[in-house]
């Protein structure tokens, strides 16, 4: 399978080169050239399948003739120690647990997937930097996954505010291969100086540099794994139709789900969970894409206005509308609705989930009952964060207690950067060279 850009008719690239490019020259995105049917795979597949070993057969066969089944089971090995979850509440609903990498988010799948991938691709010798801008849960998986890998320098950028739960003796002055750097501006700064730099064509070219956002194609292919891990856990005991709910931010997360669905996984619809911000499912109802101003909420994760994989689903629109329409169902919550389910499912399952999810689960419940789906559907909730994640949560009654892994209550530890500056290309460029 190659990749080509949302914009042109570029040639199209491999996967490697999609992944360590990471943009197009024509200010697109990488998105898969052709379809590759994986159908035979799910078929032979079922509930005592592994995980890694679903991982393993299923990457040869996307990315034929670029990674083997001896590399792919190296880097489902490497990449990990965690895997989804599948819970089934009741007739209804089942919940899908992607929280139990070390960083409590479900970003931790496709983090450390690409990691573990870059590795395998690097030579002897070869090295390569990775710029990505984080906010403060997805640096630390970013700094978690990619500590140790040989060849490869991790830069973070994040917004101005604190930064924890980060190890200083990975960082690169103190011997590590990890610069985390605080821009004096917006995570919408650090996503611009990304893109800067990575079109600095020297600079680029002379550090080797690429990007591990969201946007990375590198990202996005491992989360289609869970979608087809959970649809052959749960396969031989569906009746009827089958749809996920996914709480969406930059639409990553539901963007892989489509591609699991056009790679040939039975599915009958996605429910797109949003907040407030909730600009984005207009333009899924067939209106023009207007970006509302940035509301602040509960579930902080999908406090987004333009959803960086904006091009990707829009390919998805452009090639069969029709066909978009009946898969892909906005819904918008509030949080007031949001923790009254978080209530809700408590009481009813005896299971916490985190507001994101809460999120997904209150869009379903919505979708299902405006479509009449009841009693022949079974939805998937997507549970994106990991419940002890969530302070609202956690600071609530004694009786309700929550178990904190250590993972987690690592994450509040303050840790100093290693500069902080103005979000400008060469102060940026600067503090990445003071390093070596
Ligand atoms: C990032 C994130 C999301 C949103 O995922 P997108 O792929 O950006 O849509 C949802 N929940 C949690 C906990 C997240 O960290």
């Amino acid at each position: 399978m190659q990749f080509r850009s949302t914009k042109s008719n570029l040639p199209p690239v491999s996967y490697k080169e999609a992944v360590f490019h990471c943009l197009p020259e024509d200010g697109g995105l990488y998105v898969p050239d052709q379809m590759t049917d994986i159908r035979q795979f799910i078929k032979y597949m079922n509930e005592k399948t592994d995980f890694n070993d679903m991982v393993a057969s299923i990457t040869p066969a996307l990315l034929e003739g670029e990674l083997n089944q001896e590399s792919a089971s190296r880097i489902a090995c490497s990449a990990f120690n965690f895997k989804p979850e599948l819970i089934r509440l009741d007739e209804n609903f089942s919940i899908l647990n992607l929280y139990n990498g070390p960083t409590g988010i479900f970003k931790d799948f496709g983090i450390a997937f690409l990691s573990a991938m870059l590795e395998e691709f690097m030579k002897e010798g070869q090295q390569a930097m990775i710029l990505c801008a984080a906010r403060a849960d997805t640096a630390v998986s970013m700094a978690h996954a990619f500590s140790g890998r040989k060849g490869i320098i991790l830069v973070l950028l994040y917004p101005s505010g604190q930064i924890r739960g980060l190890d200083t003796s990975s960082f690169a002055p103190n011997g590590g291969n990890i610069i985390p750097i605080q821009i004096k501006g917006t995570f919408d700064d650090c996503q611009r100086l990304i893109i800067e730099t990575i079109n600095d064509r020297e600079f680029s070219r002379r550090h080797n540099v690429t990007s591990a956002n969201t946007i990375n194609a590198g990202r996005l292919l491992p989360q289609i794994f869970y979608y087809l891990y959970a649809f052959i856990q749960i396969k031989n005991n569906l009746s009827g139709d089958l749809l996920y709910s996914v709480p969406c931010g930059n639409f990553g997360n539901l963007i892989a789900g489509l591609y699991a669905w056009k790679f040939g996984m039975p599915v009958n619809g996605f429910i797109a969970a949003m907040n407030i911000n909730n600009s984005f499912g207009d333009y899924i109802l067939g209106k023009p894409f207007v970006p509302k101003p940035l509301v602040s909420t509960n579930s902080q994760a999908l406090d987004v206005s333009v959803p960086l994989n904006y091009e990707r689903l829009a390919s998805f629109y452009e090639e069969a509308p029709a066909v978009m329409r009946n898969m892909v169902f906005p819904a918008s919550i509030n949080d007031g609705l949001t923790m009254q389910t978080q209530d809700a499912v408590y009481s009813k399952y005896k299971i916490h989930i985190d507001s994101n999810t809460a999120v997904a689960f209150a869009a379903a419940q919505k979708i299902i009952t405006e479509r009449k789906w009841n009693c022949h559907a079974h939805t998937i909730v997507l549970a994106t964060g990991h419940p002890a994640r969530d302070e609202n949560l956690t600071g609530k009654t004694a009786e309700k207690s929550i178990n904190i892994p250590k993972s987690i209550l690592a994450l509040k530890k303050k840790c100093e950067p290693v500069a902080i500056i103005e979000p400008q290309l060469e102060a940026l460029e600067s503090a990445i060279a003071s390093c070596f």
